[in-house]
C-alpha cells in the first residue's frame, strides 16, 4: 500500500534518468535504492564494508520516518518484527516519574513510532531490495574518488580486485557520518558544528525493566547519571540502556567501566549476572550539518548530510525525511515532472530544517537531561509543563504525537503544473 501523493509512474513518458549511484547501503541509502528501484529508476548502491551495520544505533522511528517506511512498502513488516511503543517518561535517579508522555493519543494513525532496532530495519530493508530488479548492490566497494564529466557524475571505488568505476546521472552520499562523498565535495573539516563536552555508552541488554515499573521509554534526569532506558524488542526483553560516560577513554576503558555504571545507574542494584549484553558501543555526541546538500550531480542525505545527539531518536527520522523528498525530486526529474533546480530545493529546504529544527530540538532533548535540577524539573521545564497540560487536554495530546511531522515536505508541489 502506498500513501504517496504523488503521481504514478506514466508509462508513456520517455524517462529521464538512465540510473543513479547511492554510494552507503546504512538505511538510508538502503531505504532510497528500494524507492527509485521501485519507480522504474535504475540504482547501483555502493558500500564499503560487506555486510550491513550491527552496531547499537537507531531503533525509534518517528511518524515522518513510518511515513517513508509505509511509501517503500517495508512498515507492515517492521511493525510486525518491532511494536508501537505506548508511552515514554522522564524519571529521577531515584526512579520516581516526573512526567510522562503518551505515544498513542491517536491510536489508529498509521503514521505511529515504531521501535525495531536498525540491523533489523536494515536486514529486512536489505531483502526487499534484492528482489527488485533494477538495483545493483556491490558490497565491498569503498569510494575513494569522485568527479563529473559532461552529463554524468561518477565515483572510484576500491575493491579487493582494484579500483572499479562507476558512473550515474546523480550520485547520492548516503555514506554516514564520516561522509567520503561530503569530504571529497567539500573538504576535510567541511562537518560544521560541535562536539558536545559528553559522551554515551549505548548497549543493547536483555533484561525486563517492566519489574522495576519502567514504562517503554524511560529518561533518566540527573546532572551526573543521565540515562535512556527503551524496550527495543518486541517479546524478548531487549532493552536500548544508554547512559552518560565521561569522554576521552577508548573503548576497551568503556566497556571495563560498564558494570560499575550500570549498578550505579540502573535500579535492581544489577550485577552482571542478572543481565546479557548483546552489543556495547561508545559515541561521541554531535551536533553538524554539511555546508550544503547539493554540488553538481552530488547530493547529501541523513547523516552524511547532518547529525545530532541521539536523545528524541531525530537522526534517522530526519535521514528518512531527507531520502523521502529526494525521491520524490528524483522521481519527478525521470518522469519530466520536474527540471533539475528541483534538487536545489531539496538542498535547500532539508538543509533549513536540519538547522530550524533537528539541530536546536535535539540540543534541547539532551540539554533537559542533565541540566537542570530534577527536583524542580516538572515546574519549570517547560515541555513538561506542555506534558502536563496533555494529560487532561486530548487535543494537545495528539498535537504532541504529530509534532515532528514539521519534517515532512512534500516536493511534489513544485512539480510543473502541466
Ligand atoms: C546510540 C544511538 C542511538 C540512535 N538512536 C536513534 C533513534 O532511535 N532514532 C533515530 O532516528 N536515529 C537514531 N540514531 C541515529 C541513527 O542511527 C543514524 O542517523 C543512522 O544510522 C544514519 O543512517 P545512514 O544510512 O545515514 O548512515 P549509516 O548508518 O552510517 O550508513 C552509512 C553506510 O555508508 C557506508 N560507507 C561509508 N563510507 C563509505 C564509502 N567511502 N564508500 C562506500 N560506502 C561507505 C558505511 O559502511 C555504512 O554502511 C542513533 C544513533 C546512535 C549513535
Amino acid at each position: 500500500m502506498t500513501t504517496s501523493n504523488m503521481p504514478e509512474t506514466q508509462d508513456n513518458a520517455e524517462p529521464r534518468i538512465s540510473n543513479v549511484v547511492v554510494v552507503g547501503a546504512g538505511p538510508s541509502g538502503i531505504l532510497l535504492s528500494i524507492l527509485l528501484a521501485k519507480h522504474g529508476i535504475k540504482v547501483d548502491l555502493l558500500e564499503a564494508t560487506e555486510t550491513i551495520d550491527e552496531q547499537p544505533r537507531a531503533a525509534h522511528y518517528a511518524p515522518p520516518a513510518v511515513y517513508e517506511l509505509r511509501r517503500a512498502g517495508v512498515i507492515d513488516e517492521v511493525i510486525e518484527r518491532g511494536f508501537k511503543p505506548a508511552s515514554g517518561c522522564w524519571r529521577k535517579a531515584n526512579g520516581e516519574v516526573i512526567v510522562g508522555m503518551r505515544f498513542d493519543a491517536i491510536p489508529d494513525d498509521p503514521e505511529r513510532m515504531v521501535v525495531l532496532p536498525l540491523d533489523r530495519l536494515g536486514k529486512l530493508m536489505y531483502a526487499h531490495l534484492q528482489k527488485l530488479p533494477l538495483a545493483t548492490v556491490r558490497w565491498g566497494h569503498r569510494v575513494v574518488n569522485i568527479g563529473e564529466e559532461g552529463d554524468k557524475a561518477w565515483v572510484e571505488a576500491q575493491t579487493v580486485t582494484g579500483l572499479v568505476k562507476v558512473e550515474g546521472d546523480y550520485v547520492i552520499g548516503a555514506d554516514g557520518a564520516t561522509s567520503t562523498i561530503r569530504r571529497l565535495l567539500f573538504g576535510p573539516n567541511s562537518f560544521q558544528g560541535e562536539t558536545l563536552d559528553a559522551a554515551i555508552v549505548a548497549t543493547n541488554v536483555i533484561h525486563d525493566f517492566s519489574q522495576y515499573g519502567y514504562w517503554d521509554t524511560n529518561y533518566l534526569v540527573d546532572p551526573k547519571n543521565w540515562c535512556m532506558v527503551a524496550r527495543i524488542g518486541r517479546d524478548d526483553h531487549l532493552y536500548r540502556v544508554s547512559y552518560s560516560e565521561v569522554p576521552g577513554l577508548t573503548a576497551e576503558e568503556y566497556k571495563k567501566r560498564q558494570p560499575a555504571r550500570y549498578k550505579e545507574i540502573l535500579p535492581g542494584n544489577l550485577e552482571p549476572s542478572d543481565y546479557t549484553i548483546t552489543n556495547i558501543n561508545p559515541y561521541k555526541l554531535q551536533q553538524r550539518c554539511a555546508p550544503a546538500f547539493r554540488k553538481g550531480r552530488f547530493l547529501l542525505a541523513a547523516d552524511a548530510a547532518h547529525v545530532c545527539n541521539p536523545f528524541g531518536g531525530l537522526g534517522l527520522t530526519g535521514g528518512i525525511a531527507d531520502i523521502g523528498s529526494l525521491f520524490d525530486c528524483l522521481n519527478g526529474i525521470n518522469q519530466n515532472l520536474a527540471d533539475d533546480s528541483i534538487l536545489d530545493k531539496y538542498a535547500e529546504i532539508r538543509r533549513n530544517l536540519y538547522v530550524d529544527v533537528i539541530d536546536p530540538l535535539s540540543r534541547e532533548n539532551f540539554r533537559r537531561l542533565w541540566n537542570q535540577d530534577p527536583n524542580k524539573a516538572r515546574e519549570n521545564d517547560d515541555f513538561f509543563q506542555t506534558l502536563i497540560k496533555a494529560e487532561t487536554d486530548e487535543e494537545l495530546a495528539k498535537e504532541l504525537t504529530l509534532g515532528l511531522n514539521v519534517l515532512r515536505h512534500d516536493f511534489t508541489q513544485y512539480y510543473k503544473k502541466n
